[in-house]
């Protein structure tokens, strides 16, 4: 931390349409209204903050603006009955990083019912290895589960961008759980990593990608988590098997959806649509629950690697070209 009443923090700000971002000291004064004051330990890189950082989707309206959709740390000070100084506490979602200030800062102020107590179980670091791409992977396999995948399921299990955040924590998750879980991946040399994650076999991307002629495909999928959208969700929903269902929360690889109602009407396929960012509180506790009870540690430490805050905005440009593996932490303090 720089003083008790200076913090440093990513800044963005825009001109003539060009957003740049610099590592800044800002005073307190310049924090954004809330009732809870956070010393930030950790946050995370995830596709919408490489988006952010580089002024991408129009996700932030008003700069200057400190991103970071993800943030952990410990309460300072606290207007609210539900937290006191000490208390660690973790933030995902609500468009924190995006319409509110957020966690690529060593200090950030917060509303209350936006913070979940850290998870028994989890430390900081690791609260934020999942981050919200671990949390939407776990929201994934819980709609799943809701929609009747149960373990002792015998049939494949598909991953598409697999090697991502998102892709590489549902993996790990799958197979702790015990499925057979495929994984599609663009980046062969990744296999050995994904095998040791949790993938029974590895399908190279443009097997799913490219565009098919006919609406349905042979019935292969008991369930899959589909990170990537457009062909390859298209596809994806062409090859389940009868009455299964498709957890569908990225656009890594576009945000068109080209395909018939086909795999709905002829083999009942749901398609089930992941939002992490507003889900609600009960639901998001026994998210982070679940996260704590089945996400391997050992697995989630493999897939994760930790960068200063000065490296983010470099990070932020590799993984809008699908080019970073696994979870990124971000040292805020480092
Ligand atoms: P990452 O960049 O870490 O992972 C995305 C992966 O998709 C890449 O690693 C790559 O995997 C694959 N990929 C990238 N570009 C393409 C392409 N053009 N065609 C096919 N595959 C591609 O991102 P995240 O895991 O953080 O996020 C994944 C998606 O999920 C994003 O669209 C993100 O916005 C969305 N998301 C949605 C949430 C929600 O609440 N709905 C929450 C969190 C994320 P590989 O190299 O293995 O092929």
């Amino acid at each position: 931390m720089t003083s008790d009443s200076a913090f440093k923090a990513i800044l963005l700000e825009e001109t003539d349409g060009k957003v740049s971002a610099t590592v800044s000291e800002l005073g307190n004064d310049r924090l954004p209204a809330g009732d809870v004051t956070v010393r930030v330990a950790y946050s995370t890189l995830n596709y919408k903050d490489g988006m952010i950082l580089n002024g991408l989707g129009r996700l932030v309206r008003q700069y200057p603006h400190v991103p970071g959709i993800d943030l952990a740390g410990t309460v300072e000070s606290s207007e609210s009955d539900a937290f006191k100084p000490g208390d660690q506490v973790v933030c995902t979602g609500w468009r924190v990083g995006e319409v509110h200030w957020g966690g690529y800062a060593q200090r950030a102020r917060l509303k209350s019912e936006w913070l979940v107590p850290l998870p028994e179980g989890l430390d900081l670091k690791r609260a934020m290895a999942i981050g919200t791409a671990g949390f939407t992977a776990m929201q994934c396999i819980l709609a799943l589960e809701q929609h009747g995948l149960e373990p002792g399921e015998q049939g494949e299990v598909l991953v598409t961008g697999a090697a991502g955040g998102v892709g590489s924590v549902a993996v790990a998750i799958l197979g702790k759980l015990g499925y057979k879980v495929v994984a599609s991946t663009g980046r062969q040399q990744l296999g050995d990593y994904l095998k040791s994650l949790g993938a029974s076999s590895i399908v190279d991307r443009k097997e799913l990608s490219e565009p098919q002629k006919r609406p349905l495909l042979s019935e292969r999928w008991a369930a899959a988590v589909d990170t990537v959208g457009s062909t390859t969700l298209a596809n994806t929903l062409a090859g389940m098997r009868y009455g299964r269902s498709v957890a569908a929360c990225g656009l890594a690889g576009g945000n068109d959806l080209p395909t018939t109602v086909l795999p709905f009407i002829l083999r009942g396929v749901n398609l089930l649509g992941i939002d992490s960012v507003m889900c609600p509180m009960p639901l998001r506790r026994e998210i982070w629950s679940r996260l704590a009870r089945d996400l391997p540690t050992d697995k989630l430490d493999e897939a994760t690697s930790v960068i200063p805050l000065a490296d983010v905005v470099e990070a932020g440009g590799r993984i809008l070209k699908g080019e970073v593996q696994g979870r990124v932490v971000v040292d805020v303090n480092g």
